[in-house]
């Protein structure tokens, strides 16, 4: 059958093909008239050339409004199916989309939601608290920003108590085709169990290395009264030092594996205090200044010509974050390298940054998104120096962002490598308590 008059039986009874079949009638009236001569067959030609143009025009729209709908349709099924929350609202709050894995995070009816303007003065109505905090994240009990103010999507972790949840939240602006913002989207992602699981591994690992901990720390101690003993022969002294070295290595990867799981789980323990970031880097840097010798690289501090920049930090824990930085940058070296550490005031941010150059190996550009991950080593690295755990950059992001900065890299392969990273010199920046940190 022909294209055109099967399309027409197909779209007859739709709304969109009224216009046609009311029209038909004017056509019923031409001829009538025609046969009755009261009118020329000329009319009845126009006419019809005329409802044929309308009867195109019916179907190709109705064609169009049926391939919308459907699109459209298609969309709420996917919205609808999501493991995800997703809760879209306009500027003024009013929410017009909630999906039914919103209805259990948030545990309340689609029905009482979608057209509902949500203010955070609702915070205090039971009912509403949780998908409030949610809403404006800085009302929730526990947050970290993982994204930087201003800029979208804007990705925060949100954790509750009661009941216990623990949510990232990511929020995109919608906008129209001339551009112009009308509305929010937020994709609501339970992390809950995932969190849970990831306790419960980090728990493993936090009582299996301090069950190691206690007999290594033993048997380094009897090597050392070996090595250390006047009647031991001269065999036997070198054999003890020779095992007390691995001992001692071992030793360092059972406290990183430990000091990883106590990040892991919100239990490393944060001291902070105010300090002068300027002489905080130098102490720290004098006492690498030893290792930077024994490997025959110059290790340089360029100041930025300030003397005095107030920040809250942990000295111990920031500590260990930079002399990790810095260690690498000695350890992935080439011999008479050098190493510089450089701080500045950003210009119109609240942040000072910290640059770690060197002149060494470099980083493969496949590895650089690698970097922070647990285990990670490079394969030029590997070869350069084959001790190693991998866990000193995950330690760091983790240390840094409880500082409430960032850090990244840049790297040219053999000619050196930059670490950057960032520490708030507004302290309202810093998260309030350690959390959960599945990086
Ligand atoms: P480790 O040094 O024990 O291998 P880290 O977590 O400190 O573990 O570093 C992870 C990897 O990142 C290193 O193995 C190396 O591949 C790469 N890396 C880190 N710092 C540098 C650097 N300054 N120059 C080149 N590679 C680096």
């Amino acid at each position: 059958m022909n294209k055109y008059i099967k399309n027409i039986l197909k779209y007859a009874g739709l709304p969109g093909m009224r216009i046609a079949w009311a029209t038909i009638a004017l056509l019923g009236v031409s001829i009538v008239l025609s046969a009755l001569n009261v009118s020329d067959w000329g009319l009845f030609i126009v006419l019809l050339l005329m409802w044929v143009a309308v009867l195109g025009n019916s179907i190709y729209s109705t064609r169009l409004n049926m391939e919308v709908s459907s699109s459209s349709e298609k969309m709420k099924n996917v919205i609808s199916n999501l493991k995800d929350g997703v809760v879209f609202y306009d500027e003024n709050f009013r929410i017009g989309i909630f999906n039914p894995a919103s209805e259990s995070i948030f545990r309340v009816d689609k029905k009482d939601v979608v057209g509902k303007i949500f203010g955070p003065e609702l915070v205090t109505e039971q009912k509403w608290k949780l998908l409030v905090q949610t809403l404006f994240p800085s009302l929730a009990p526990l947050v970290v920003w993982k994204s930087e103010a201003g800029v979208y999507p804007q990705v925060v972790d949100v954790s509750f108590t009661d009941p216990g949840l623990d949510l990232r939240v990511t929020t995109d602006r919608l906008a129209d085709s001339s551009g112009r913002i009308i509305g929010f989207i937020k994709i609501i992602h339970d992390r809950t169990s995932e969190i849970k699981l990831a306790k419960s591994e980090s728990e493993f690992v936090t009582v299996t290395a301090h069950q190691l901990r206690t007999p290594l720390t033993g048997i380094n101690w009897s090597l050392q009264s070996i090595a250390s003993d006047p009647d031991a022969g001269e065999n036997a002294k070198g054999l003890a030092k020779i095992a007390m070295e691995a001992a001692e290595k071992l030793l360092k990867t059972v406290d990183d594996l430990l000091n990883v799981s106590k990040m892991e789980s919100g239990a490393l323990g944060y001291a902070f205090e105010d300090a002068n970031l300027i002489s905080f880097i130098n102490t720290q840097l004098n006492n690498l200044l030893p290792t930077a010798r024994t490997y025959g690289i110059n290790l340089y501090f360029d100041k930025s010509n300030v003397e005095s920049l107030p920040v809250r930090i942990d000295p111990d824990r920031l500590g260990l974050a930079l002399a990790n930085l810095v260690d690498n940058a000695i350890k992935y070296n080439n011999p008479n390298g050098s190493v510089t550490v450089k701080v500045e005031k950003q210009q119109d941010k609240p942040y000072a940054v910290i640059t770690v150059s060197d002149t060494g190996i470099g980083i493969p550009p496949d590895a650089l998104n690698k970097l922070f991950t647990k285990f990670f080593r490079a394969e030029n690295a590997i070869s350069k120096q084959t001790e190693g755990t991998g866990l000193g950059l995950y330690m760091t992001k983790g240390i840094i962002e409880r500082h409430g900065g960032r850090i990244w890299a840049d790297s040219v392969p053999g000619r050196g490598t930059n670490f950057y990273f960032t520490i708030p010199t507004d302290f309202n920046l810093i998260p309030p308590k350690e959390v959960i940190n599945l990086l």
